[in-house]
């Protein structure tokens, strides 16, 4: 287009044209070229602008998704990290299970194994305070009573829970 506005002006500045209608065609055509031009220049100045916007907006979205991945990266680690302590954890306490299964008499165990399945996992509890801690319930005075007497390497049990009733000094007797 600018060829063609430099083509048109070189005609009319030459004096090749002389017609006075051709003149007034030829320079009516400059001025609509130039028009266009300015047109033309408008929108790409646009155009322009919003691509330095989008960049602007991709810069940022890029800087968040970083973001994000290091948070990620990091939760990941943390996750990781606290699963190798569980795994540590569990494999001391069954070691020590183990252990601690071999000073307890068989009857005993099979007992405290066989309440640990139906109670949710807990076969024994300690009395603490004339209360049961599996079950949360009171112990009332003739059960207290029943616990005062028994001999102290006797097996008790809870009358609600059935679970095996383990005494301290602050069972509260
Ligand atoms: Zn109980």
């Amino acid at each position: 287009m600018r060829q063609r506005a430099t083509r048109d002006q070189q005609r009319l500045d030459s004096g090749a044209v002389t017609s006075p209608k051709d003149l007034e065609n030829l320079q009516r055509e400059i001025a609509s070229l130039a028009k266009r031009q300015g047109d033309l220049e408008d929108i790409v100045l646009e155009v322009m602008e919003r691509r330095e916007s989008v960049q602007e907006r991709v810069a940022e979205l890029t800087g968040r998704v970083s973001s994000v991945e290091a948070k990620a990266g990091d939760a990941v680690a943390r996750r990781d990290s606290a699963q190798r302590e569980l795994d540590e954890e569990a494999a001391g306490v069954t070691k020590e299970r183990a252990g601690l299964a071999g000073s307890v008499p068989a009857d005993l165990l099979k007992l405290y194994d066989k309440l640990r399945e139906q109670q949710g996992g807990i076969g024994a509890a300690r009395l603490f305070q004339r209360r049961c801690e599996g079950c949360r319930l009171e112990l009332n005075i003739t059960e207290i009573n029943d616990v005062r007497k028994a001999a102290p390497d006797a097996v008790l049990r809870c009358e609600n829970c059935r679970r095996i009733l383990v005494r301290t000094s602050e069972s509260g007797l």
